[in-house]
């Protein structure tokens, strides 16, 4: 069993508890003073940092959302003067409702130390060639799992995602031991070797990590059986760093968070009451090192179920079990965010109106499938077959640029779906 920091990862619960509280007090302490938006919180409930004695204590405090992030924008949540500041990233590239992340130098080391930890407790060494064909850009996802792996001095190839056919090449003659990718890249690479006529078993590939996506145990064989190689799980958000928050350890049971940075929390969505180990609900993180960007008490969306038990790899932090799904509205399509909202605001600015529409989500030889169904109405002049045509190309064009792939649009006639039911997700991932 390899780990990053034994002395970190395998550190006894009380002392990681003590540790916790130091990091939530010092935390606490620097967002009163320099983020308006926690002081005004704090005040409203009558709540000073030094108050807080326990980790217990943490559940009194009010619980942030995504809005209130993208109302701060763009550096009103940054606990640290700007100049401090050595990286901006974003959530989203479509920029809408954008929520930008600052990290200083220290989050920087910090952040490499995590992934570093996530690489090396999957195997990975300085003899390793990392291939991340993840999109470098305003996402802060491949930059992260970058920093951990030139930390391990392992030999990183920046090579972004698509271009498949070339990416296989590379990963051949480079010698890559270790991708790290989505999962549908993954299954892309495997049909790109498919087309070229090679076979994997000619390929140095040891280890892959996948996230940004939902993904589950059968695309995991697949993958597995058709790369040969051992693939695991990893989770990560951008407003939390990106990778580096929790990852599968060999064990490949739930995902340890890495508790000496961040406290992990499930709460009941509807009511904000914390539930007990094994329940689902939804991850609260806050954050007990981040310095340009702390969140506390922050709603990722996701569903997870908390996992407290001991684990037989011999890490003490907790786990979180793998995530397939949201408890907001929110899409996770192809490793994209999107939202009814967004798709609407599109609809209605090219149709002039927000008609009625529902989204369906299919996974189709194991690639995700997004098609957006418009009831059509007398009003879009759909007696006359090429403004028909025209109006359906024009919406394929700007849904398929904001998603940045393919997506299917198709009219249908009024009455055929539930108008209030805006997403079907018809992936199965357990
Ligand atoms: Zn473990």
């Amino acid at each position: 069993m390899t780990y990053w920091n034994a002395q970190i990862e395998c550190m006894d619960r009380e002392t990681l508890s003590q540790v916790q509280l130091e990091g939530l007090q010092a935390t606490l302490n620097r967002v009163y003073k320099n983020v308006r938006h926690y002081r005004k919180l704090f005040r409203g409930i009558d709540f000073m940092p030094e108050d807080l004695t326990s980790l217990d204590m943490l559940q009194q405090l009010p619980l942030l959302t995504r809005r209130d992030l993208s109302r701060n924008y763009p550096y009103d949540m940054f606990a640290v003067p700007l100049r401090e500041v050595v990286r901006l990233h974003t959530t989203a590239f479509n920029f809408e409702q954008p929520v930008v992340i600052g990290f200083t130098a220290n989050d920087m080391a910090n952040w490499a130390e995590l992934t570093a930890r996530n690489l090396a407790g999957i195997g990975v060494t300085r003899e390793d060639v990392v291939q991340i064909a993840l999109t470098f850009g305003i996402m802060s996802g491949p930059f992260g799992i970058q920093l951990g792996a030139e930390v391990i001095g392992a030999s990183v190839i920046p090579i972004s995602a698509g271009k498949l056919r070339e990416q296989v090449k590379i990963m051949r003659d480079f010698k890559t031991s270790v991708l790290i990718s989505t999962p549908t890249v993954a299954l892309g690479l495997i049909i790109a070797m498919e087309e070229l006529d090679m076979d994997p078993h000619g390929l140095t590939l040891k280890y892959g990590v996948f996230g940004a996506e939902p993904w589950g145990e059968k695309t995991r064989q697949e993958i597995e059986s058709r790369l040969f190689i051992s693939a695991s799980d990893t989770y990560g958000l951008t407003e939390v760093f990106g990778p580096g928050v929790a990852w599968e350890c060999p064990a490949k049971k739930g995902l340890h968070i890495a508790e000496d940075h961040f406290i992990a929390e499930v709460i009941d969505p509807a009511t904000g009451e914390v539930l007990p180990p094994g329940e689902e609900g939804e991850l609260v993180i806050t954050t007990i090192g981040k310095e340009a960007f702390p969140l506390i008490r922050f709603r990722t969306g996701d569903l997870t179920r908390m996992d407290r038990t001991p684990c037989s790899c011999g890490r003490t932090h907790c786990r979180i079990s793998r995530i397939f799904k949201r408890c907001d509205d929110v899409l996770v399509v192809r490793g994209t965010s999107v939202t009814p909202d967004q798709i609407g605001r599109i609809l209605a600015r090219v149709s002039g109106e927000e008609p009625r529409f529902q989204m369906v989500v299919d996974r189709e030889e194991n690639r995700d499938q997004l098609m957006v169904a418009i009831e059509a109405t007398d009003t879009y002049f759909f007696d006359e077959m090429k403004k028909q045509r025209r109006f359906v190309e024009h919406l394929h064009r700007e849904i398929s640029e904001f998603m940045g792939w393919e997506v299917n649009i198709r009219l249908v006639e009024p009455g055929t779906f539930d108008p209030y039911q805006k997403v079907v997700d018809n992936r199965r991932f357990e």
